[in-house]
Order: structure tokens, then C-alpha cells, then sequence
């Protein structure tokens, strides 16, 4: 049986590897890019849901429905100050005609945004879907609450996006401040990943 993860990003394939081995489900995972399989869905869906099941079921249409089991998750970065935002559209945030920015262009444009606005609190969200079958999955949707820093104060060089501007107060540290193992106990995607991991125990 090959468990399968619906993403082109090797840093979150490697977290999610890791937690899946802490939480005792230490399969290997396979990613498209690796294995020869040019994966590139759109991902319309208005909902982290959505976007998680649009790269589930693109994936497992790719892999013609073999014996695959299909993991796939869709997060994001919801800042109060701006009703949510960036949200489900985090991975894009100020691209313009399909010019990507880097991580740090994205960060500093929020920081931008957000300016010296009083309210700090944002979260991250992260849904995780198992796919079995075309009509069979599990889902499970978690969070992770911090605080965005202001300009100059930004920490960190671990992580990956917008890790650097995000601050946890109970650890008085950001993201990009952690470990792997730390960030993972705690994380979004690490609770969501704990409770996959469960499952994928069990089959
Ligand atoms: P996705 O790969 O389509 O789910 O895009 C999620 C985007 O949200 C990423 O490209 C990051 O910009 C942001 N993001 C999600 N989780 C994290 C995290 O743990 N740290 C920092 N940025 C994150």
C-alpha cells in the first residue's frame, strides 16, 4: 500500500513525515514531483476543505485509482486585524499575473497591511484529508493561535513561510524559532497530522 501526499512542497512533506513518525505511523509518504507525475490543481475551492478534497481527488485521478491511499492538506494564515486574510489564499498572497513572491516578500506585505494595527492575533489553519476511496475520506480541521509581529521584530530562521512573523507568547518565541519536533507538537498541521496518523495506523 503506498500512502501518497497531494503536494509539490517537500519542506511540508518532510513535517509531515516527521509527524507521522512521532505519532507511531512512520510510512514512507511519495509525492508527485518525485515520482515523475506533474501535479498542478487549481485550487478554487473557498474553503481549506475544499482545496484539501480538489488535491486529494486530482491526485488519486492521476495515480488511475490504484491501491493508493491519498493524504492531502490545505493551510493557511487567517489574521483577525484583517477579517481572516490572507486565509485560504496564503500560498498566493500578492501575486499578480502569476508572478509568485517569496516568502519574505509575502510576510513583509502583510506586515505591510497590518501596519501598526493594535490587534495582533491571527491563526493558523490547517485541514488534512485522508482520501480511501473516491467517496470515502476522513477530515480533520486544526488550528494554532499566535500573534503577528510588527516590522523590526521579526525572528528566526527555521520553518517556512510565514513562520518568521508569527509568535507563540507561551514559548516567547516565533515559529521560525522552534525545532522541527517542537513546532510539530504543537502546530496546526502537526495536531491535524496526529489525528490522520491514528487512522492510518488502524487500516
Ligand atoms: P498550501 O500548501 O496550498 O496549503 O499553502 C499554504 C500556505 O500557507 C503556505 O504556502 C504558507 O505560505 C502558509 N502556511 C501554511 N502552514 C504554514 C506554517 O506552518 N508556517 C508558515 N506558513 C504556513
Amino acid at each position: 500500500m503506498n500512502i501518497w501526499f497531494a503536494s509539490n512542497n517537500l519542506h511540508k512533506k518532510d513535517e509531515l513525515a516527521a509527524i507521522f513518525k512521532a505519532n507511531n505511523a512512520p510510512f514512507p509518504l511519495k509525492i508527485p514531483k518525485e515520482e515523475g507525475y506533474v501535479f498542478d490543481p487549481d485550487e478554487t475551492g473557498s474553503t481549506f476543505l475544499e482545496n484539501a478534497l480538489i488535491k486529494a481527488h486530482e491526485l488519486k485521478k492521476i495515480l488511475k485509482n490504484k491501491d493508493n491511499i491519498v493524504i492531502a492538506d490545505d493551510s493557511g494564515l487567517c489574521v483577525d486585524a484583517l477579517d481572516g486574510r490572507p486565509g485560504v489564499i496564503s500560498a498566493i498572497y500578492g501575486e499578480e499575473n502569476g508572478k509568485k513572491l517569496s516568502s519574505e516578500q509575502q510576510y513583509t506585505l502583510l506586515l505591510d497591511e497590518l501596519g501598526s494595527s493594535p490587534i495582533r492575533s491571527a491563526r493558523f489553519v490547517c485541514t488534512m484529508v485522508l482520501l480511501l476511496d473516491n467517496d470515502r475520506f476522513y477530515a480533520v480541521q486544526e488550528t494554532f493561535e499566535g500573534q503577528i509581529l510588527k516590522k523590526g521584530e521579526i525572528r528566526g530562521t527555521g520553518g517556512f513561510g510565514y513562520d518568521p512573523i508569527f509568535f507563540v507568547p507561551t514559548l516567547n518565541r516565533t515559529l521560525a524559532e522552534l525545532t522541527t519536533e517542537e513546532k510539530n507538537t504543537i502546530s496546526h498541521r502537526g495536531k491535524a497530522g496526529k489525528f490522520i496518523a491514528e487512522y492510518i495506523r488502524n487500516l
